[in-house]
């Protein structure tokens, strides 16, 4: 599906994940906070649980936004080193990833589990933003497609089940093989997922939904290609790891987008 890209706002979220301190966390906000006037991005940072309550009193104001890295399926109870849904809403957040890749490795998280916690994060008032991607050997395989729309088709059942149109939500193409490895998707490639996903959702959602769903690509993201991929047709977009941990970097690729 050719989408009538640009009139979706871009998105450029930064998931710092097990890094960062609480001073290079602050220092990091205030950089970004104080230079991103020129910037047409929404822009979002995803801290380490125990980092939100620092990015929240740095970002508070801005029109920076800050989610949590994962959340629990249930809302409360007894679930150690888990957090859940009312907690990061009660910290500020507006947003939440669902089904890192590093998250189904580290932690065994099937497409259900991912989808119970869509379900949480909707309970909450927490937009999911939800991660999929295909592994080397799948791509080796021929499956990327057939695996994007497993992954999809559970992950986006809560939100089909929580009314028409769907609450706000937005996607990260994130193949598996590309993050952390420097081995970033062609934008041909990317595109070629991103299209996919897309009529996925149309699929689900209709026209207007898909056309107004922000896809973002994440793996190996760095200034040098954020330019190329973000002229692809249905790239609205990136989620990015390594390279937002320097704000230097960071900054280059919103202003990509
Ligand atoms: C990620 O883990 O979400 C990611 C995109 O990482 P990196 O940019 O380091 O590949």
């Amino acid at each position: 599906m050719m989408s009538e890209r640009k009139i979706r706002i871009p998105i450029v979220a930064a998931n710092w994940k097990m890094n960062l301190l609480g001073a290079d966390a602050e220092e990091h906000c205030r950089t970004v906070a104080s230079e991103l006037e020129e910037a047409t991005a929404e822009v979002l940072i995803f801290p380490t649980f125990v980092l939100i309550p620092t990015v929240a009193t740095e970002l508070d104001g801005t029109r920076i936004g800050w989610g949590g890295q994962d959340l629990h399926p249930e809302d409360d109870g007894a679930h150690t080193g888990d957090v859940s849904g009312p907690q990061l809403a009660d910290a500020g957040c507006t947003w939440v990833l669902t089904g890192h890749s590093e998250r189904r490795r580290d932690h065994g998280e099937t497409d259900a589990v991912v989808a119970g916690k869509v379900a949480a994060a909707l309970r909450n008032g927490l937009r999911p933003l939800i991660c999929v991607g295909e592994t080397k050997a799948e791509r080796d395989a021929g499956t990327t497609l057939e695996v994007l729309g497993r992954q999809l088709d559970v992950a986006l059942e809560p939100l089909a089940e929580a009314g028409h149109p769907p609450p706000p939500f937005a996607i990260a193409y994130e193949p598996v093989w590309a993050i952390g490895t420097g081995d970033t998707a062609t934008p041909e490639v990317a595109q070629h997922a991103h299209e996919f996903i897309r009529s996925r959702v149309e699929e689900l959602f209709g026209r207007e939904v898909a056309e107004a769903t922000r896809i973002l690509y994440g793996g190996s993201v760095k200034p040098f290609n954020a330019g190329d991929l973000m002229v692809q047709d249905d790239i609205d977009g990136f989620l990015v790891g390594g390279a937002s941990l320097d704000a230097r970097e960071f900054m280059t690729i919103i202003a990509c987008c």
